[in-house]
C-alpha cells in the first residue's frame, strides 16, 4: 500500500476508534447540557422538528443555543482537553469531537510502534475500511487484542465458589478434574460406537467408571470415603470383554494394562508375580507413577485362578493368587520393578499406590452355567410352585441370573469376590449381533477391508446374504466375534491377492456363494453402468 494510502487508512481508523469510544461521553455530555437548558448543535435539528425556536449554527464547534442567546464555545481537544487557543488547529471528527494535532500525531506514533500490537490489528481491521461510515466499523477483534485489557470474571455465588474450590483442590491432589470426566450417558454413547449389543454391560461399566473417577478426583476430603468400584465381568469368550475395556481406556485416555490370570503364580514360584500386573500398568503409563495410579488393570481369564477342588497340595496358581491379589484390589503401596516382570538387584523399583487403580476382572467361567442351573432347578423343584426340572436348560441368558454364591461355588474365595463389588454379565453373541459387528462399529472389519481396497480405487461390497453366511460360520466355531476375523481373512486372501493385478477392476461384490465355496465374487470392470449402483 503506498504511504499516503497507509496514512489514510490509519487516519480513518483513528477517527472510527475515537468516534466509537467517545460516543458515550458525548451522549452523557449532551444529556447534562440539555438538563441545563443548553442544546448541542446536532440535537438542535431534532428540536427544530418539534417547532422549538432555535437557531442553526455551523456543525463544527460546540455551539449551544439557549432561548435565542448565542454562546460560542472554543473547540477543546477530546484527548488532552486543551483549548484551540492553546493547542492550535484541531481536526474535527463526527459527533462533535475535536482532536488537536499533537494528540493525532501521538496516536499515529503509537500505531507505528513495533512494541505495540497495533500493526497486526491494522491488518485485520483493514477489512472494515470499505465501510463508508467509520462508526460502523467492528472493533470487537481490535479490543480483544489490545494490551492490558482483561476479561472481568463473572461473580459466582458462594456455593459455586466453594464447589470450584473443592474441584480445584481435588484436581491438585489427584491430577484429575471432576468436570472433565464424561457423564455415564456420554461414556455409553461413545462405547456404542464401537461395541455392538451388551447394553446392560455398557451401562454398568459407564456408571462404575464414572463413579470411580469421581472418587479419585474428589480424594478424601471428608469422612465419607467412596469405595472402589472394581468390577467382575462374566461373559462367553469373544463376547467383547477385552474390547469393552480397551475401548473404555482409550476413550478416557488412561493407561491400561491387560494381564492374563493364567500366568500368575504365588511369589517365589515359576510364573509371573501378582505384582507384575502393576509393573505392566507402569510401563503402559510410560513409567509415570502418577499416571499409572489412575489407570485401569484388566485381568483376563480370572476364572482360571479358581480354587482347585479336591486337592491336598498348595494351590500356587489358584487360591494363593486370589489371596495375593486381595491387597492389590483393596489398595496398597506396591514396589514394582521398572521395565521388568520380576524384582532383582539390577532393576530399579518404583512405589505405586493401587488405591486409585481400577481393577476389572473378566472371565468366561465355563461351568458356571451348570452351577446356576443346578441352584435354580433346586429352588424350582421345591414346594407347591415346583416347576419343570429342565426349565432353565435351554435358557440362553442363564448367566444373567448369577449370584455371588454361584461364583463362590465356582471356586472364587469370598474375600476376593468381596473386593469386586460390581458384577455383571455379557451376553453370548447372536447371528444378528455378529452381522452388526461386521458392519457397524467405527472400525468394523468390513470398513477396514473397504478402506484397503479403496486405496487401489476398487469398491468392495458385501451382500446381506454373504454377511449372514459369515455370521453362521462364526456361530459354529463358538468363539464369538473372534471367529469373524479368521473367516474373513480366509476368503479375502484371494481377493486381496488377485484384484491389484488388474487395473480395470472397479468393484467387487462378495456373495454367499463365495463364502460357501459354491461360487465366486461378482467382479465389475471400470466404466460399466452397474458400477455406479
Ligand atoms: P473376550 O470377551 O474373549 O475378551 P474380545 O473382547 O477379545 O473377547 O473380542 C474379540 C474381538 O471381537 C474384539 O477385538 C472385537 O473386534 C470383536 N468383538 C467382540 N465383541 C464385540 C462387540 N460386542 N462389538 C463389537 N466387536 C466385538
Amino acid at each position: 500500500m503506498p504511504l499516503h494510502e497507509q496514512r489514510h487508512v490509519k487516519f480513518q481508523m483513528a477517527i472510527a476508534f475515537f468516534g466509537r469510544r467517545e460516543k458515550i461521553c458525548v451522549e452523557t455530555y449532551k444529556g447534562i447540557m440539555q438538563k441545563r437548558g443548553i442544546v448541542m448543535s446536532n440535537q438542535k435539528d431534532d428540536l427544530e422538528e418539534n417547532d422549538v425556536e432555535t437557531k442553526k449554527e455551523g456543525s463544527s464547534g460546540k455551539v449551544a443555543d439557549h432561548e435565542s442567546d448565542e454562546i460560542e464555545y472554543e473547540k477543546v481537544c477530546f484527548l488532552c482537553r486543551r483549548t484551540e487557543s492553546k493547542a492550535g488547529k484541531m481536526v474535527s471528527l463526527p459527533q462533535g469531537i475535536h482532536i488537536c494535532m499533537d494528540c493525532m500525531q501521538k496516536s499515529f506514533d503509537a500505531m507505528n510502534d513495533p512494541n505495540l500490537p497495533y500493526k497486526d490489528i491494522l491488518g485485520s481491521a483493514t477489512a472494515n475500511l470499505n465501510l463508508t461510515d467509520p462508526s460502523e466499523m467492528d472493533f470487537s477483534d481490535l479490543t480483544s487484542r489490545l494490551p492490558k485489557i482483561q476479561k472481568i470474571k463473572k461473580k459466582t455465588s458462594k456455593q459455586e465458589q466453594s464447589q470450584e474450590k473443592q474441584a480445584n483442590q481435588a484436581k491438585k491432589s489427584s491430577g484429575l478434574d471432576i468436570r472433565s470426566i464424561p457423564a455415564p450417558h456420554k461414556i455409553k454413547a461413545s462405547l456404542d460406537e464401537y461395541v455392538i449389543g451388551q447394553e446392560y454391560a455398557k451401562k454398568v461399566i459407564s456408571v462404575a467408571v464414572y463413579n470411580h473417577y469421581k472418587r479419585v478426583a474428589t480424594g478424601t476430603q471428608d469422612d465419607i470415603e467412596i469405595e472402589k468400584s472394581n468390577m467382575l465381568m462374566i461373559g462367553p469368550t469373544g463376547s467383547g470383554k477385552t474390547y469393552l475395556v480397551k475401548t473404555l481406556a482409550k476413550l478416557l485416555n488412561v493407561p491400561l494394562a491387560i494381564a492374563d490370570a493364567t500366568s500368575l503364580t504365588e511369589a517365589g514360584y515359576i510364573g509371573d508375580d501378582i505384582e507384575s500386573v502393576v509393573s505392566k500398568l507402569l510401563a503402559a503409563a510410560g513409567n509415570d507413577v502418577e499416571k499409572a495410579e489412575h489407570g485401569i488393570i484388566f485381568i483376563d481369564e480370572i476364572d482360571k485362578i479358581a480354587k482347585k477342588k479336591n486337592t491336598n497340595q498348595r494351590d500356587v496358581s489358584g487360591e494363593a493368587v486370589q489371596q495375593g491379589m486381595l491387597k492389590l484390589l483393596e489398595g496398597a503401596e506396591i514396589e514394582v520393578p521398572v521395565g521388568a516382570n520380576s524384582k532383582n538387584a539390577m532393576v530399579p523399583l518404583e512405589t505405586v499406590n493401587t488405591k486409585n487403580i481400577l481393577f476389572i476382572c473378566g472371565g468366561a467361567f465355563p461351568g458356571l452355567e451348570e452351577i446356576i442351573k443346578e441352584r435354580l432347578n433346586k429352588q424350582a423343584s421345591i414346594g407347591f410352585c415346583a416347576d419343570l426340572r429342565d426349565k432353565y436348560d435351554s435358557d440362553p441368558n442363564i448367566l444373567e441370573k448369577v449370584t455371588l454364591d454361584d461364583i463362590r461355588n465356582f471356586g472364587m474365595i469370598p474375600e476376593f469376590i468381596g473386593r469386586l463389588p460390581i458384577v455383571f454379565t455379557l451376553q453370548g453373541l447372536t447371528k444378528e449381533m455378529l452381522v452388526k459387528i461386521l458392519r457397524e462399529p467405527k472400525n468394523a472389519i468390513l470398513k477396514q477391508y473397504q478402506k484397503l481396497l479403496a486405496l487401489d480405487e476398487v469398491k468392495l461390497d458385501f451382500d446381506d446374504e454373504a454377511l449372514e453366511a459369515i455370521a453362521e460360520r462364526a456361530m459354529e466355531k463358538k468363539t464369538g466375534a473372534r471367529a469373524l476375523r479368521a473367516i474373513i481373512e480366509e476368503f479375502m486372501l484371494d481377493i486381496m491377492y488377485e484384484i491389484p493385478k488388474d487395473d480395470n477392476i472397479g468393484r467387487v461384490v462378495i456373495t454367499r456363494e463365495y463364502i460357501e465355496h459354491t461360487g465366486g465374487p461378482v467382479i465389475m470392470m471400470r466404466g460399466t453402468p452397474a458400477l455406479e449402483g
